[in-house]
């Protein structure tokens, strides 16, 4: 049976590039009907953060991308923290040690790089020249008489590791090119290198999907798992792997996790749906068919194929985002698309917390009108603020110094006398008295006629439909909205 995982280290905020990563795991592992696993790799003490690893578990429920097991709920395999697995750890580094695979290290670092600069300088490999091999008895009870703390290194084999990469093929690397590197700090603390793969071990991983920035590091880590099999302390195939294109930005660099483009708090914020935004990752590397961009999350995991994943490079392209984003949020139902607009309307201040009912229903009756003009929930804010708000409206700047100029006046005169006479106050009735008042008596063209009148009342140049929209916001406060616009 299939298991995969996704194994974020918690140091910062989660970037589209990781949840990347763990929506192509998710999808894999619906596909064959596997297990996904969520496990924290906080071995990082120093940068490691509670916060961050709240926010790795938040991001992936909002996302609505479902764990089977993992730090919160626990599984055959807990803890999912690593942190947790010191023990665990320890001893695997123990049982690598008595069997040969890894042996205590007592060069300093002050020696090590000398015997570096000397190679490179000869032009040799840099990497460790396995100096602390094979040492005697005697050599190691000098270095402990010294005072030295060894270092745990795993011991590399003589021959090239060649293994088939899900998405790249076959990969061969050079003996010559595997050194035997440290897998235990001499303080006792496990490092990645050595977690990462006896984790994947104990916990029966399948298939390790990941960012091609770790692909250096599979030669090294199917040596250890190899190891751990050998002496019985993990069973089981080997995992295979899969290394998933770089995720880049503006000018094709990689997009980093410091590149405030990359977090994915910043699209949450504006507003992308979670359908929109997973929809917008899955491209980044993959495609369901020729010509098609939009999908839900059932569509992917029905037809992921991990090795029709792409190798190059994928940009982000935050157009093409929106573009797909408003998609799905034109495919919400209206009452839906108002729930979700909400948190956005109140942190703006627009709408109290709790929301009253009476607003909820005016916002459910104006959401029509921005639906098709929308792309994020947030422009809501300045879409439908005006209606909300309860006297005068906020004024953009820019549309009262071009539009309310004082030839405005008369408009909104003629408007407002018109408006007052209203009974009805249906948008047929509103729409044909301005339309008498102000294109046929006055004799102006309709922007003319209507730009004042848009902007005394919704404060902006760009609203939605006018006629509607005064409709819903009801005819008292449209009349105090001229009347202000008039003093
Ligand atoms: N914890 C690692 C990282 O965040 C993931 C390593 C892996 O997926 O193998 O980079």
């Amino acid at each position: 049976a299939v298991r995969v995982r996704y194994s974020p280290s918690p140091t910062g905020n989660p970037h589209v590039g990781v949840i990347r990563t763990a929506l192509y795991n998710s999808a894999f592992a619906r596909h064959y009907g596997g297990t996904f696993v969520f496990r924290i790799e906080d071995t990082d003490a120093a940068r490691d953060s509670e916060e961050s690893y709240e926010a790795m578990l938040e991001a992936l429920r909002w996302l609505g991308l479902h764990w089977d097991e993992g730090p919160d709920i626990g599984g055959p395999h807990a803890p999912y923290r690593q942190s947790l697995r010191h023990d665990i750890y320890a001893a695997a580094a123990e049982r690598l040690r008595e069997t040969g695979h890894a042996y205590h290290c007592y060069c300093t670092p002050e020696e090590l790089d000398e015997r570096r600069e000397a190679a490179r300088a000869a032009g040799k490999p840099s990497g460790y020249d396995g100096k602390c091999r094979s040492l005697s008895a005697e050599q190691v009870a000098a270095y402990e008489a010294e005072g030295r703390r060894p270092v745990l290194r795993l011991r590399m084999p003589d021959q090239d590791v060649t293994f088939v990469d899900l998405i790249r093929g076959e990969i061969t690397v050079d003996r010559f090119n595997l050194f035997d590197y440290v897998i235990v700090r001499a303080n006792g603390q496990p490092l990645y290198p050595l977690v990462n793969p006896v984790d994947d071990a104990l916990m029966g991983i399948t298939h390790v999907l990941r960012g091609e920035d770790l692909l250096s590091s599979t030669p090294r880590q199917l040596v250890l798992h190899q190891a751990l099999r050998e002496i019985g302390f993990a069973s089981g195939p080997l995992p295979r792997f899969g290394h998933l294109p770089l995720v880049t930005g503006e000018g094709n660099r990689k997009l980093s996790k410091r590149d405030p483009e990359s977090s994915l708090q910043l699209y949450r914020d504006r507003g992308f749906l979670p359908e929109g935004l997973l929809n917008y990752l899955a491209l980044l590397g993959w495609s369901i068919g020729d010509d098609v961009e939009v999908f839900s999350m059932d569509e992917m995991a029905a037809a992921f194929d991990v090795t029709r994943v792409n190798s190059a490079s994928a940009r982000f392209d935050l157009k093409k985002a929106e573009a797909i984003n408003g998609v799905w949020l034109r495919r919400l139902t209206a009452d839906d698309l108002a729930a979700r607009m909400v948190p956005y309307l109140q942190a703006a201040g627009v709408l109290p917390t709790p929301v009253a009912e009476a607003d909820l229903e005016l916002l459910r009756a104006a959401t029509p009108l921005v639906q098709e003009r929308m792309t994020v929930l947030d422009e809501s804010v300045g879409m439908l603020g005006f209606l909300f708000a309860p006297g005068a409206v906020a004024f953009d700047e820019d549309a009262v110094a071009k539009v309310l100029t004082p030839d405005a006046r008369p408009v909104l005169e003629a408007a407002r006398s018109r408006l007052a006479a209203d009974e009805k106050w249906t948008t047929e009735t509103i729409e044909a008295g301005l339309r008498a008042a102000l294109v046929e008596e006055l004799g102006l063209k309709p922007k003319h006629a209507f730009g004042p009148v848009r902007v005394a009342v919704t404060g902006r140049r760009v609203s939605p439909p006018l006629f509607e929209s005064l409709e819903l916001l009801g005819r008292e406060r449209t009349l105090a909205r001229l009347d202000a616009a008039l003093l």
